[in-house]
């Protein structure tokens, strides 16, 4: 089954590692606005829709905190994990409205439900996939390393499937690492790897 790795702990694990890579970066770059030390002070979670049990590593978006007292601003790196302040992870939304088109009725509404979706939750995304993502300064200066253009009312399907890696895992990454710059608005930097 193309969803199979929702079920499995290790494709949790590997987005957190990721994240926590990105945050270990950011910390060592120290605060963007004054430079100083950044201390933790992540933010607590509770994301849904996961189809595994946690060990703890998703209650939690990592975060910083500026060290110095005349700063003491948040450093917030981005994630591939979470999208901004929305519950559920990026990876699962864009899967489950990738497959509206290729899931028999039945086994979509019983993974739905496995991931305790509602269906009002979904529509909300599908809008901001179809609405805000297009007009998003990312998506705008990304646009162009499509040709063909991908048409905005199949996203993020249609986007998906324009990614080039080797299976569904590696794409799903390549247009996470894409949305990056839309998971935060306390962070600016280069990201290696
Ligand atoms: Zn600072």
């Amino acid at each position: 089954m193309c969803h199979a790795f929702l079920s499995e702990s290790s494709f949790y694990q590997f987005l957190f590692h990721i994240d926590q890579d990105i945050a270990n970066q950011a910390q060592l770059k120290g605060c963007v606005h004054c430079g100083g030390r950044l201390h933790v002070a992540h933010y607590p979670r509770k994301p849904r829709g996961m189809l595994c049990t946690r060990d703890g590593t998703y209650e939690s978006r990592l975060s910083y905190c500026c060290a110095n007292d005349h700063c003491r601003r948040r450093c917030t790196p981005p994630s591939v994990r979470f999208l901004g302040r929305k519950v559920y992870l990026s990876s699962i939304i864009i899967l489950v409205l990738a497959m509206e088109h290729g899931l028999s009725t039945n086994r979509r509404k019983r993974l739905i439900e496995r991931l305790d979706l509602y269906p009002q939750t979904l529509s909300r995304w599908r809008q901001w996939w179809r609405r805000v993502f297009p007009n998003s300064h990312c998506w705008q200066a990304n646009r162009g390393y499509f040709i063909p253009p991908v048409d905005h009312a199949q996203f993020p399907g249609a986007l998906l499937g324009r990614f080039t890696g080797n299976d569904l895992l590696q794409r799903l990454c390549q247009l996470l690492h894409l949305l990056i710059p839309m998971t935060t608005t306390s962070w600016s930097g280069s990201l290696k790897g």
